[in-house]
């Protein structure tokens, strides 16, 4: 069967610092991402035994496992992804542009962003996805890992608002978190991802109307059933 690996860090653990320590880098990476790696191994396991025995009473409990593990393993492998050493500043091009169509400017993004991020409670994300329906980019707040998702977008950047991913450098300040990682993000890794996430398609028929310029009237009528 084939198995999830943990994917190698593209820099040093110490490569963010300072704005993310190399002590966060290690056990984010190492132990917190490799849990979710083993978790969907687990649950894949899980599932073959089910299918081996026919005993499937424990199918809810195995499927939101592996929601929750394989989501996480995928939002993590990102994560690194999108993160580099001497990386922040602003994108350029296309990326650029589709920011300042979509969300009417960078800092309004930043600030979209961040607040999807910050504002997510218990553990979660912020994400920036393009929709293949729209085609346009959207912001995301996913609960845990998987929770909120919008099925068929296409996540490419997300920003990690789980305590483990600052708590040991910012405790309780997570605002200077979420102002420290933006001088790390990997723009060109970003926009290759949304040149690529352009050629997909859903290959599903959604008719594509003009943005509304006023209400719709409504079909209830006051006094009536
Ligand atoms: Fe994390």
């Amino acid at each position: 069967m084939t198995q999830y690996v943990l994917p190698d860090l593209p820099y040093d653990y110490s490569a963010l610092e300072p704005h993310i320590s190399a002590r966060i880098m290690e056990l984010h990476h190492d132990k917190h991402h490799k849990t979710y790696v083993d978790g969907a191994n687990k649950a894949c396991e899980m599932l073959g035994e089910a299918r081996s025995s026919g005993d499937f009473t424990r199918m809810a409990a195995i499927e939101r496992s592996l929601a929750f593990n394989l989501s996480g393993h995928v939002l993590h492998s990102l994560f690194w992804q999108n993160l580099a050493p001497k990386g922040g500043g602003k994108p350029q091009g296309e990326l650029l542009e589709a920011i300042e169509r979509d969300f009417g400017g960078f800092d309004a993004f930043k600030k979209q962003l961040t607040q999807a991020a910050a504002t997510s409670m218990g553990s979660g994300w912020g994400a920036l996805v393009w929709d293949p329906i729209s085609s346009r980019l959207l912001t995301a707040q996913i609960h845990d890992h998987q929770g909120q998702a919008l099925i068929g977008s296409i996540p490419l950047m997300v920003l990690d608002a789980w305590e483990h991913a600052y708590y040991l450098q910012y405790h309780n300040e997570k605002v200077k978190y979420f102002e420290a990682i933006w001088n790390v993000w990997n723009w060109a890794d970003i926009a290759a991802r949304f040149t690529e996430a352009q050629k997909s398609s859903l290959n599903l028929q959604f008719p594509t109307g003009a943005p509304a310029t006023k209400r719709p009237t409504p079909t209830h009528q006051p006094g009536r059933a």
